[in-house]
């Protein structure tokens, strides 16, 4: 580091465990040894971080070691799904302390559900006031930097609205609003594979399609916070299925859980839900398998091109279709691999999400800590 460094950047040193006693900061930072244990001395006095008493006992006296302190905040969140919220308070590490799912429709709108929300925080939190920051994932386009919801793909009476304002009025802390599939991507790249690469695609494919882009370690937004909506991308052959948004054959309306269930419909096929669907795969029916397949061939027409034009190093699908269907996810393979570029498919890998359901809570945790834990929120704090 060429010029000294704060004490939030020594925070994040503890935080990602590059340097966890005091002459480890020194060796990384290059700052002085008063200097050092004047910025340890202001995290510890602050409740960031905590030194541990335990060491490795070989003789003399071993070096304190410091950790951050994970249990000194908690942030709640929440994954906003078409008719089902998870609901869930984390600690500073991102991981869960407590959670409820609640059966909540959000075509309710934000009058009713904002509310809702809250008050399941505040039971949750039964009295707790070390609330550091909220976060919530939305199935809509987001504009990040305002928490506004652009458009939405399944709660029209959501568009327009602001939400952090809105639940800062009750908790004073920091806000942050997000597109579900975004939060989502961050979560299982932070979880699965951020020890091992920098560039995701995930892309989440339940009643709707969507995609998340992690590039080079971070969430790629785009410029109003729009990037990664691949469900309107059209596909060739797709038959002219008129999509809810105007055109013919976007992927989402030939791929999706919603138009999976409406071709076995036409082929005479009584499935009410995609369970069904489910269990009509898992028991091999040749049919069902033939229409999952080529909706994977059609999803993975669209995600070669993502592919293309991303280079991921992985594709993860998710959502619960893609998690309960082998043949979308063939059909998938079978598609990108032939399609893609040799260059971009040379070390690709196509796998299921392995975080699951729980993606989006811990997403939002860590795009929250990410938030207020940052160096340059560390040390606007402390002024
Ligand atoms: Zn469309």
């Amino acid at each position: 580091m060429s010029r000294l460094a704060t004490p939030g950047e020594v925070l994040q040193l503890i935080r990602s465990g590059e340097a966890v006693t005091r002459a480890d900061i020194g060796r990384v930072t290059g700052l002085s040894r008063p200097a050092v244990a004047h910025r340890v001395a202001d995290l510890l006095q602050r409740g960031l971080i905590v030194e541990d008493a335990e060491g490795p006992s070989t003789g003399g006296r071993p070096p304190v070691r410091l950790r951050f302190a994970t249990s000194g905040g908690v942030v709640p969140v929440a994954s906003l799904g078409a008719r089902r919220t998870q609901i869930a308070l984390c600690d500073l590490a991102g991981e869960v302390l407590q959670r409820t799912d609640l059966d909540i429709d959000v075509e309710e709108g934000p009058g009713v559900v904002l509310p809702l929300l809250m008050d399941t925080w505040e039971k949750l939190l039964d009295g707790r006031n070390d609330v550091v920051g909220i976060g919530l994932g939305v199935p809509a386009t987001v504009e990040f930097a305002a928490g506004r919801v652009e458009s939405a793909r399944v709660m029209a009476s959501w568009t327009g609205v602001v939400i952090p304002p809105i639940i800062a009025e009750r908790f004073r802390v920091p806000v942050l609003v997000d597109n579900d599939v975004n939060v989502i991507a961050m979560g299982e790249h932070r979880v699965v594979y951020a020890s091992e690469l920098d560039d995701l695609l995930f892309v989440k494919v339940s009643t709707r399609i969507g995609a998340g882009v992690i590039s080079g370690g971070g969430i790629l937004r785009g410029a109003l916070g729009a990037a990664g909506e691949i469900g309107h991308i059209p596909v060739r052959d797709g038959g002219g299925v008129l999509c809810r948004c105007g055109n013919l054959d976007c992927v989402d309306s030939v791929a999706s859980g919603t138009a999976i269930l409406r071709d076995l419909r036409a082929k005479g096929r009584d499935v009410m839900s995609l369970s069904d669907v489910t269990a009509l795969v898992r028991a091999g029916d040749a049919e069902t398998m033939a229409v999952v397949r080529q909706a994977g061939r059609w999803l993975g027409e669209v995600i070669s091109g993502a592919v293309n034009l991303l280079n991921p190093a992985v594709v993860v699908l998710g959502g619960d279709v893609a998690e309960m269907f082998q043949p979308l996810v063939s059909g998938v393979r079978e598609v990108v691999y032939r399609r893609s570029t040799q260059l971009a498919t040379r070390s690709l890998r196509i796998e299921r999400s392995r975080l699951g359901p729980g993606a989006g809570i811990t997403g939002c945790a860590l795009m929250v800590l990410d938030h207020v834990l940052s160096a340059q929120a560390v040390d606007a704090a402390s002024r």
